[in-house]
């Protein structure tokens, strides 16, 4: 057991070590995975043997930009990519934060916690105020929500 141990360490550290010169995930990336997921699950869906195809091209160069050592090239590929969709991306993991915090606040009973629109910051106010007004403590933006 003991050694296992020691070989897990060691093999985590060297994982890091090679992925320290490897570009690794980044926003395109995300999108590359998403993409090939959705042609998978057509492919399972209607058997056409031209989504599974599409599915696995989108994997595996996802695959290929995460352990790229061309670190460089991969970084302007997606300032490229998030040049042109980034405000698509944010928007998206803005809505899936606050998807998050709504369930968060399903769950406590003491707090609302709400995402700051402008920033993202996180705040929590004590629940049952009714309508209040929050300012953000990161950017001074304010809104008003309900509690
Ligand atoms: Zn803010």
């Amino acid at each position: 057991m003991e050694l296992l141990r020691k070989y897990v360490v060691m093999f985590r550290q060297d994982m890091r070590q090679v992925m320290s010169k490897r570009c690794g995930q980044d926003e395109l990336n995300n999108f590359l995975m998403l993409v090939g997921f959705v042609f998978i699950v057509l492919s399972m869906l209607t058997h056409r043997w031209i989504f599974t195809l599409l599915g696995a091209v989108f994997v595996v160069l996802s695959y290929l930009r995460v352990f790229s050592v061309k670190i460089e090239k991969r970084r302007k590929e997606n300032e490229i990519y998030m040049r042109y969709l980034g405000g698509v991306v944010r928007k998206v993991h803005h809505y899936k934060l606050c998807v998050k915090m709504k369930l968060k606040t399903s769950r406590d009973p003491e707090f609302s916690y709400f995402v700051c629109s402008h920033c993202g910051q996180i705040i929590r106010v004590p629940k049952g105020k009714n309508k209040v007004s929050i300012r953000c403590p990161r950017c001074s933006e304010t809104f008003i929500r309900k509690t």
